[in-house]
Order: C-alpha cells, then sequence, then structure tokens
C-alpha cells in the first residue's frame, strides 16, 4: 500500500513538473512513534503513531487494530489523510495510529487498558491543537471514549476535541456514523453529473458491507431510486440476487450480528468476493481492504466506475490497467473522505462547545463533497489526465 500512495503521489507530481526533490518532501513524514504496550496480563503489542505533515492543521487520522499492522502500513495510511484532508479543502494535516493486536482475543478489560496505555505514552505528542486521532478498522467511539477520557485526565483538557469519533454522549457529532458512506454516494452522484449520466439507472455491488459499505448501500438506497445494489459481500460470503437485493435488510441482518453466510431471501444466491469483482454491473464499490482488485484478478473487471470506499483497494498496476480501459476509478482520498469531513465538524463544534443538528452536519458534508468533486473533474478535464492524477494534483497544490 505504500508503494501505491508513493506510485500515486510521484505520477501527479511528474504531471506537475515537480522534481525528485519535491516528491521527496511531499512524501517524506515529520515524526514516527513506535513503542510497544506491556498490559497487566503479560501480553506486549507493537503500537506506532505516524504523523506525516500538518502543514495545513494539526495531525488528523485514525487508529487501526489489527492483527496485520505494520509501520509500513500505517505510513502509507497516514500519508494518504494528508492528501486526502488537502484534496477537500480541510484545514487539517496528515497522521495514522495502529496497535498489532487481534482485538477479538482481548476481554473488555484488556482493551480498555491496551487503549488507555496508547494516550498514556502518546499523550505529549497529541492534542486538540497537535493531532487529533479518530476510529479506524477495529476501533469504535467506545474505545475513542476511554481515550478521550485518559486524555483528559492526563492533560486536564475538558473540550474533548482531542479525538473525533467519539460517542454522541461524549461529544461525538450527530451523522458521523454514516457519514463514509454518505459522502461516497454524494461523491459518485456529482461524478455522474459532470458526467451527463444523471437520472441514468445503474447497476452495483459492494465488496465489504461493514460501517462504509453498509451505510453507502442504504443511504442510496433512499437518494438514489435508480441505483440497484445487486451484488454484495462481507468476509464470510458474496450475495447476488439480478433484481436487486434490500440494502436495509442485509443492514438489519449485519446489525443483529449475522454474517451473509446466514443470510436468506427470495432470489438470492451466494458469490465468491472473487465473482463480485469480476461481475457485470455498472459500478463497482469496494468498501473492504487495501490491493482489493489487484494484477491478479484485475482482468475481471467488468464495472465502468470502481468507487474506492476503501484505502488503496486498487493497486497502482491495476490502476494502470484499468484505467486504459476506460474504467473510471473514482479516488479513494475523495470518495472516503465523508468521514473525516464529518470529523472536522466534530472537532469544530468541540471547540466552540457546540453541538449541531444532523441535516446542519449532513448540509456542510454535502458542500465540502460536491465542490472537492467539483474541483476533481475540472482538473481532470484542464490537466487531461485521471481522476487519480487529479485528486493528487489538487491536493499537492493545497499541500505547496
Ligand atoms: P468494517 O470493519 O466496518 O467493515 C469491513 C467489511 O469488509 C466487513 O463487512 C468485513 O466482513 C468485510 N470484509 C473483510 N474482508 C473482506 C474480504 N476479503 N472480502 C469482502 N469483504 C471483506 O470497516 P469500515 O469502517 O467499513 O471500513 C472499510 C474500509 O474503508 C477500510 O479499508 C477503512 O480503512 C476504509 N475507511 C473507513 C472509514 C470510516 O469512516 N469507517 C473512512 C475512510 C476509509
Amino acid at each position: 500500500m505504500l508503494e501505491t500512495a508513493h506510485a500515486a503521489i510521484r505520477s501527479a507530481a511528474t504531471k506537475l513538473g515537480l522534481d525528485e526533490d519535491a516528491v521527496k518532501q511531499l512524501i517524506d513524514i515529520n515524526n514516527e512513534h513506535i513503542f510497544d504496550i506491556k498490559l497487566k496480563n503479560g501480553r506486549t503489542y507493537p503500537a506506532y503513531r505516524v504523523q506525516h505533515s500538518n502543514k495545513r492543521g494539526p495531525y488528523k487520522g485514525g487508529i487501526r487494530f489489527h492483527p496485520e499492522v505494520d509501520i509500513d502500513e500505517v505510513r502509507a495510511l497516514a500519508i494518504l489523510m494528508s492528501f486526502k484532508t488537502a484534496a477537500v479543502g480541510l484545514p487539517l494535516g496528515g497522521g495514522k495510529g495502529g496497535i498489532e493486536v487481534d482485538p477479538k482475543t482481548l476481554n473488555q478489560n484488556d482493551l480498555e487498558e491496551l487503549s488507555r496505555k496508547y494516550v498514556r505514552h502518546l499523550h505529549p505528542h497529541i492534542g486538540p491543537d497537535k493531532d487529533v486521532p479518530a476510529p479506524d478498522v477495529n476501533t469504535n467511539p467506545g474505545i475513542i471514549d476511554w481515550m478521550v477520557d485518559e486524555y483528559e485526565i492526563i492533560t486536564g483538557d475538558k473540550t474533548g476535541a482531542s479525538f473525533t469519533g467519539k460517542t454522541v454522549a461524549r461529544g461525538g457529532s450527530l451523522g458521523r456514523d454514516a457519514a463514509t458512506g454518505s459522502g461516497g454516494v454524494i461523491a459518485l452522484e456529482t461524478l455522474l453529473k459532470h458526467l451527463g449520466k444523471t437520472g441514468q439507472k445503474l447497476t452495483y455491488g459492494v465488496q465489504g458491507f461493514g460501517n462504509v459499505g453498509s451505510f453507502f448501500a442504504t443511504v442510496a438506497e433512499g437518494d438514489q431510486p435508480n441505483w440497484r445494489l445487486i451484488a454484495a459481500s462481507d468476509s464470510s460470503t458474496g450475495l447476488y440476487c439480478k433484481s436487486g437485493l434490500k440494502p436495509s435488510d442485509l443492514s438489519r441482518h449485519k446489525k443483529n450480528g449475522g454474517s451473509f453466510k446466514e443470510y436468506k431471501a427470495d432470489g438470492v444466491s451466494s458469490i465468491t468476493n472473487q465473482d463480485l469483482v469480476g461481475l457485470e454491473v455498472d459500478v463497482l464499490v469496494l468498501a473492504a481492504l487495501g490491493d482489493a482488485v489487484n494484477k491478479k484478478n484485475m482482468h475481471t473487471v467488468q464495472a465502468k466506475y470502481i468507487v474506492e470506499m476503501a484505502n488503496g483497494p486498487v493497486s497502482n498496476e491495476a490502476f494502470e490497467f484499468l484505467d486504459k480501459k476506460d474504467v473510471v476509478v473514482l479516488p479513494d482520498i475523495i470518495a472516503n473522505a465523508g468521514g473525516v469531513i464529518v470529523s472536522y465538524l466534530e472537532w469544530l463544534q468541540n471547540k466552540s462547545g457546540e453541538h449541531w443538528s444532523e441535516s446542519g452536519v449532513n448540509n456542510k458534508l454535502e458542500k465540502y463533497m460536491t465542490s472537492a468533486v467539483d474541483n476533481l473533474y475540472k482538473t481532470h478535464l484542464s490537466k487531461k489526465v485521471s481522476l487519480r492524477d487529479a485528486a493528487y494534483i489538487n491536493a499537492i497544490k493545497n499541500l505547496s
């Protein structure tokens, strides 16, 4: 993933006529915090916080708990955050954190101890005006509440602006849970408008029906009657129904703790995740993992559009191949920026002691997202580059 991030930056920088020194400056990381967290049960976990750039404002980025977290992944994600906040015009920088742990192996006490100790180690380097972490894969508002509480105990800060993605009771923003999926729907709709395709019927498939994928589909179900979800997957299996799956039913099933393997409905058959990537759909929404479309499966893609809701789900090699085939890839640093946009709105609410209505938050999200896609499309036309290059060009301009 680090390679994909570097390649995307280098490709855009080349089109702007920047030299290797300038590329190095864009890629170089400001600070890395690498440490171990030892729990009372005797187990030790490697932990990271990478602060890539604070040129535009405090570092901003999630904390991931996953057994495969490593420093290169955290570096790549931190760099992507700086380019994401810059591409959508937020006054924030980019950072990322992670702990190499499988949280399923921890009980609640261990999880709380791990979360609090992460903050105890990092507290001199983070805070409302320095670095504002948030949830990411396997971290949730409950974990963030422990973290913000620990930060407040140590520093006395009472604003709650040290972390975003808190529960609403603890100062979290209304609309944050749906923000990334909802932002993706706005981004795709705005792009289709530019392409003169508004209002056309289209079919789509979603890889990864978690927080992001399920909200993408349920928001689209309400706002986009012409979009038909015909396939969706989670880590257990994929589901297919030519006449259309019902996003709200799938979401309810997942919320009740079910996996797609147990989902039954008339006309629904099961497919593999690889079948889903190669399915005949208009739009493929990738909302699971990095490198989901890669050199092994890129030849199977039939979709006309790919929406990168995960971070780096189309590898660099696959991107070049698909770009030549005129597959339109809506790039991650724009498509999935809804989450960080509403995180920014949460931070603003905390700093000013306000609490905004959900519709107020959603209106602001829509403004940021449509303006980011309008600017993206403008650069795509004026520079005659792919949308991925255009997104990075816009970010580089804001970072320079
Ligand atoms: P999540 O854990 O809620 O959901 C991930 C989903 O992907 C789950 O349904 C899981 O079963 C599925 N999955 C895992 N492996 C899979 C596989 N091999 N094939 C198909 N499905 C698989 O996570 P999320 O918060 O929805 O995040 C999804 C992606 O979006 C991540 O890459 C994350 O970094 C990125 N992202 C999330 C946010 C956010 O606000 N949550 C913001 C920006 C980017």
